[in-house]
């Protein structure tokens, strides 16, 4: 066979793949929304909110709700220990059945939670292939600055991410990626249509000498057919999936979320602080408003003073780069009691904490300690 007619002949009017992105200077300017990045980098640039707003007055909606005491009874105490225990295998029941207690001694445990929801908007340059879709454009007036772009708002304090359009952001122009032919040439074959067999290396055989066979994967031509043109030598501009025109916008990423600061001072070495992370307390105080104050004259300094450093924090960290909705603090008071027992005349101990009666054991009577 004529090697020639091997190849493809492709219309020299099909340009070689042109850039990956818009290069400089392509899109126009948008008031506002100066130094977008092209493609989909959405924190590439990020609005700093407008001043704040003026500072809340003091309409303090600080609550000191109804607490349960935070003391365990012994029925309490032991069933929660036996729970915890039948959860170990290793563990025998029979200590926690029998055991005698000697005090169930309630310790004040107190958290102090302090959140802080923010809203941060970033914008960047995105683009679609025009396919005869609406085109909201300049002609329909000036682009709300980042911060007036018009959202529906969540629900307070829980984390979202949207994007949406900029109003009159829309232009359509000739694709970037193919010179507005819809096709460009194919990389991989040179725009030849076909590709050396890799089976037998370009050679139609494989083996050699007298064992030579021909290749039976391109049948001894040597060549095959290229998979990602299809044998076309050209394919679909990527780009604008072959309609030759984009539509470019820009696209504002909002994300809300809700920023949370824990404390717990740590007024009893011996029991983990990590361990109240999974239970739940009893709400004691909750303060909400679009700025919080420090609590002040609260029985715990402690408590105060973190208060005070959180929300400086807060402030100072999230109002740079986002805009902070509200904020709430809140004080909880979390069930610990601890247990003193004895068992075959020695003296053992336990934590009970939680509204969910969790255990916290160092050390129980082993099966060995029984016997
Ligand atoms: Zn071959
Ligand atoms: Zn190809
Ligand atoms: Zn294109």
């Amino acid at each position: 066979m004529d090697e020639k007619h091997d190849f493809v002949e492709v219309d020299p009017n099909i340009p070689e793949e042109g850039p990956s992105a818009p290069p400089p200077g392509w899109l126009d300017n948008i008031a506002g929304y100066e130094g977008s990045n092209p493609g989909g980098t959405p924190d590439g640039n990020y609005h700093p909110p407008p001043p704040p707003y003026s500072p809340p007055d003091s309409d303090q909606n600080a609550r000191v709700l109804n607490v349960r005491e935070p003391t365990v009874s012994e029925d309490v105490a032991r069933e929660a220990l036996l729970q915890f225990v039948e959860k170990k295998w290793t563990y025998s029941s029979k200590p926690a059945k029998n055991l005698v207690f000697k005090d169930l001694k309630p310790i004040t445990v107190y958290r102090y939670r302090l959140e802080t929801y923010t809203e941060a908007r970033s914008s960047s340059w995105e683009s679609e292939p025009f396919t005869g879709q609406q085109v909201d454009g300049p002609e329909n007036g000036m682009s709300p600055a980042p911060w007036e772009v018009p959202v529906q708002y969540p629900q307070k304090f829980t984390d979202m991410c949207i994007k949406v359009r900029v109003p009159h952001s829309c232009s359509v122009k000739g694709c970037y990626g193919c010179q507005c032919t819809g096709s460009v040439r194919c990389g991989r074959c040179h725009s030849r249509g076909r590709v050396r067999c890799m089976h037998c290396h370009g050679s139609g055989h494989t083996r050699t000498g007298k064992d030579r066979r021909r290749c039976i994967s391109c049948h001894g031509r040597g060549m095959k057919r290229c998979i990602q043109c299809h044998g076309r030598g050209f394919k679909t501009c990527s780009t604008c999936n072959g309609y030759r025109n984009i539509m470019h916008f820009i696209q504002l990423t909002i994300t809300w979320k809700n920023q949370v600061l824990e404390f717990i001072p740590d007024k009893t070495p011996e029991f983990p602080l990590k361990k109240f992370a999974k239970v739940s307390g009893d709400g004691f105080f909750e303060d909400e408003n679009l700025l919080v104050y420090p609590i002040v004259g609260f029985p715990d300094q402690d408590i105060c003073d973190m208060s005070k450093k959180g929300i400086e924090e807060h402030v100072s960290k999230f109002s740079p780069v986002s805009r902070i909705l509200q904020q709430r603090q809140t004080i909880e008071l979390v069930p610990l009691t601890h247990a003193f027992y004895s068992y075959h005349g020695k003296d053992y101990d336990y934590y009970v904490y939680g509204r969910e009666n969790q255990v916290y054991i160092p050390k129980y009577p082993t099966a060995c300690s029984i016997l």
